[in-house]
């Protein structure tokens, strides 16, 4: 039986980090906007590791009180080890629950108006004279539809609608990063404010992340061609007995919390998937997540943001059309994410040579000097594109 046949300007599939703020500015500015989600309790797989940008974005969440990272302990294959603090920094990087993190975006995007849709699952477009005029869901009762002047895909990595936009085509394995993480409890010897990145010599890294006194997020995944070289479960289980990490967990019974594995995507922004007529999609499902780091909350949100504005501007000129939706991918911000990722994408096959050879070298070098090392953390931390110094500085290193 099909019920709803509720009209609206802006339908959002999916109220992860991305879809929940371009819901909030969307109704904030008085469009009726139906934000769809298929389960608010399901907890995103993800270390939760946000830099302070997030705060700009969500000042309210300072009242949350998030757990505060004030440094980074970054290890290269070989344990090769650099740590970087930023206490005298104004904002601190934050970890959070992704349960948390999620409840706290979704009610700011209904308290400014948008109207959640709990436990719909979207599968398909509502097609009407040749042309997508909303989306379909199920729910365990019965199907309904949500007609929007716009449709926003924003329901992650494994989108069905994505794939069924003719946007951009399933993603292939080695387009993906395959992650596995816990939530664990029980003493360690970690400084609380600290996160610690283990990269692998292949292409992967592991993480330890502190969220609160006793609880840690810890996990690893791999990347392109090693999702099909390495076993996650098997690595996993590899690196949380690895001896190279006891000085921070020592050999302890942990009591583990949740664990989960979830895809990501690898390869940077799927640049000329974003917009087509009346439709764009944004966060994970259009590839916002930076490659090597992994990091996609930031960005997701950035690009959640653009499109809500990229679609009050379509709303309110009255055209919907592709051309018009074009100024999201053309957005100064975006361009800048792409771009990013782009120069972080051309890195990877440099930092995974030789088994992540040149990523040690580099850790290395910034322990020795203080303008590498700055070099590096801007890089890592910041988003700061490196030098051509950089990667001299690194070659000369190997043929001394
Ligand atoms: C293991 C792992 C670790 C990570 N660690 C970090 C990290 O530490 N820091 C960081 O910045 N990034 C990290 N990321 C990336 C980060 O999780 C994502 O980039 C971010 O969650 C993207 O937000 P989003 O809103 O686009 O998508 P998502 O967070 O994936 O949200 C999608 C939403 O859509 C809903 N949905 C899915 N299908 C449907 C459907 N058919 N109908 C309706 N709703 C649907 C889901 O329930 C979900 O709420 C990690 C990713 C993984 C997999």
């Amino acid at each position: 039986m099909t019920t709803n046949n509720q009209k609206f300007d802006v339908v959002i599939s999916g109220a992860g980090p991305s879809g929940s703020k371009c819901a909030e500015i969307l109704a904030k500015n008085g469009f009726k906007v139906a934000l769809i989600e298929k389960d608010s309790t399901w907890r995103k797989p993800c270390g939760g590791g946000v830099s302070s940008r997030i705060f700009k974005y969500f000042p309210q969440l300072r009242k949350l009180h998030p757990h505060r990272i004030k440094s980074i302990g970054m290890y290269s294959a070989d344990y090769e080890n650099l740590s970087f603090s930023w206490e005298s920094m104004r904002d601190d990087s934050i970890v959070i629950d992704r349960l948390e993190l999620d409840d706290f975006t979704r009610n700011v995007a209904v308290d400014a108006g948008a109207e959640l849709f709990d436990k719909h699952v979207s599968y398909d477009f509502i097609i009407k004279e040749g042309k997508r005029v909303g989306i379909k869901t199920k729910t365990q009762q019965k199907i309904e539809e949500f007609y929007g002047k716009i449709l926003i895909i924003a329901d992650g990595m494994s989108s069905k609608l994505a794939a069924k936009s003719g946007l951009r085509k399933k993603w292939e394995i080695n387009e993906l990063g395959l992650a596995k993480c816990a939530i664990m409890e029980g003493e360690t010897f970690l400084d609380k404010k600290c996160i610690h990145v283990f990269f692998r010599p292949y292409k992967g890294y592991g993480w330890i992340f502190p969220l609160s006194e006793k609880k840690f997020n810890i996990g690893c995944g791999t990347f392109e061609e090693a999702n099909r070289k390495y076993n996650l479960n098997t690595i996993y289980e590899e690196f949380i007995r690895d001896p190279h990490i006891k000085h921070l967990l020592p050999e302890k019974p942990y009591k583990e919390l949740w664990s989960a594995s979830f895809p990501l995507p690898a390869r940077g922004v799927k640049k000329n998937s974003l917009f087509g007529e009346n439709i764009m999609l944004i966060g994970d499902t259009a590839g916002f997540v930076s490659p090597i780091s992994g990091e996609g909350i930031h960005p997701s949100i950035v690009s959640g943001k653009v499109a809500a504005e990229t679609a009050i501007a379509a709303l309110e000129e009255e055209n919907i059309s592709k051309k018009q939706l074009k100024k999201y991918k053309t957005n100064s911000n975006i361009s800048k994410i792409i771009r990013n990722f782009q120069l972080k994408r051309s890195m990877v096959e440099f930092f995974y040579e030789n088994d992540g050879e040149n990523l040690s070298i580099m850790l290395k070098l910034a322990k020795q000097n203080e303008n590498f090392r700055d070099i590096v953390v801007n890089m890592f931390l910041f988003n700061a594109a490196p030098s051509k110094e950089f990667f001299s500085k690194i070659k000369d290193f190997k043929h001394k």
